[in-house]
């Protein structure tokens, strides 16, 4: 939380500067206009000399600014070639003060993905992506390029390197944590069951805790299981089998699966698969465990009686994958959180449905890792629509280990 304090100050005092740069360089070319036609007048001379100043001023204060925020800042003329670089951008990637300004950016950052970003921002209005630095201990960087109204294309590098190296601390935490608590959890569970299966000979009381301990078992073991899980496919670990995939038989299968839960609930499954769908690139399995998690919530939060629709619909670009349900909804206000991990509308309102709140986490790094997106709209006593959308030419996979 405060890391990302930290980043929003940053990013509000990093616009006030550019703000200045941008306002600097407006100021210029009004004085460039005014010069031409100031002529020989003295009064006029005098009144441009001291605007001069006052723009050189406000350049410096920029300055101060932009390295006070401590972020990377370069512009890059239409023709690739950097213009400006500030003091942060040279240290950032090891390069000497002074010694961007009038080489390319591929020169200039030994990178082609940064003058790819580049390229793009000048092309398309804005870009952005992440980078790490091929020096030893190079740091991992976050660069955001946007066209200004001049057409050069301003680049802001920030060193997000502390912020991957907390993450990826937690995730192994998370990671070992789980390890160490499977073992002795599975181990409990099974112990349960046996004596569960034995409840006849036992006093109804205890029979009854038996049962309780079983449940509450189980859940704990699913949860320890789902947080292996998402580590693994945050993490890269989990080992991602790419293929042609057809979503409309996924689906058919997927839903299967769900059929006796669904039963059991009362509630009708519907699938409508269009006949032509565009294979997509991705694994197979996890497509399907993040589709089973949306209609298995869609199952669990409905009433008995009511129909779970799940429709694909393919478009030139992507399949969309939607699961509509008439159940009890989603308040407005929870929407935003619904995908974190372990969040959970009203724990008192879900506690007997055995949740462990990482289900929608896990789709959501599923489906993110095939370069695709997710959301969900709701509405309270009415129904939700959970959508999936995964990308037609979907991102290289085969060459981002685990996905
Ligand atoms: P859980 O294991 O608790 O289902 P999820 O991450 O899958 O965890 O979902 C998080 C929370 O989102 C749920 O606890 C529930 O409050 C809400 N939710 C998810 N899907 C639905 C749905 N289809 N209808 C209503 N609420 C839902």
């Amino acid at each position: 939380m405060g890391a990302l304090l930290e980043y929003g100050a940053l990013l509000a005092l990093l616009a006030a500067a550019l703000l200045v740069l941008a306002a600097g360089l407006q100021r210029r070319g009004a004085r460039d206009g005014a010069a031409a036609r100031a002529g020989d007048d003295p009064a006029v001379r005098a009144r441009l000399a001291a605007a001069d100043e006052r723009v050189a001023a406000a350049d410096r204060d920029a300055a101060v600014l932009v390295e006070l925020a401590g972020v990377g800042a370069v512009r890059v003329a239409p023709d690739l070639t950097v213009t400006a670089a500030n003091e942060a951008a040279h240290r950032l990637v090891a390069r000497r003060p002074g010694t961007m300004v009038g080489c390319g950016v591929l020169e200039a950052f030994t990178d082609h993905h940064v003058e790819a970003i580049v390229r793009t921002a000048l092309e398309a209005g804005s870009a952005a992506g992440e980078v790490v630095v091929r020096t030893e201990d190079g740091p991992t960087l976050l660069a955001r390029a946007r066209r200004t109204a001049s057409g050069d294309a301003w680049l802001v590098l920030e060193d997000v390197s502390e912020l991957r190296r907390l993450q990826r601390i937690r995730t192994e935490f998370i990671d070992n944590l789980s390890h160490e608590l499977r073992t002795p959890l599975t181990n409990v569970s099974l112990l349960a069951e046996t004596l569960a299966a034995d409840a006849g000979s036992l006093p109804p009381r205890a029979a009854e805790r038996v049962a309780k301990i079983e449940v509450e078992t189980g859940h704990l073991v699913q949860m320890v299981n789902e947080l292996l899980d998402l580590s693994r496919i945050e993490s890269g670990v989990a080992a991602v089998v790419v293929d042609d995939l057809d979503l409309g038989r996924l689906a058919l299968s997927t839903v299967d699966r769900v059929r006796l839960f669904a039963e059991r609930h009362g509630v009708t499954l519907e699938v409508s698969v269009p006949r032509a769908v565009a294979l997509v690139r991705g694994d197979g399995d996890r497509i399907g465990q993040a589709l089973l998690n949306l209609v298995h919530n869609a199952v669990k939060f409905s009433p008995a009686g009511s129909t779970v629709a799940i429709r694909l619909t393919p478009t030139e670009a992507e399949v969309v994958v939607a699961v509509e349900d008439h159940g009890q909804g989603i308040p407005r206000s929870a929407l935003p959180r619904i995908f974190e991990r372990f969040y959970k509308v009203d724990r008192a309102r879900t506690r007997g449905a055995g949740g462990t709140g990482l289900g929608l986490s896990i789709a959501r790094h599923i489906v993110e890792a095939h370069g695709g997106r997710i959301w969900a709209e709701s509405e309270e006593g009415v129904g939700s629509t959970f959508s999936f959308a995964i990308p037609v030419n979907g991102p290289d996979l085969a060459s981002t280990p685990g996905g």
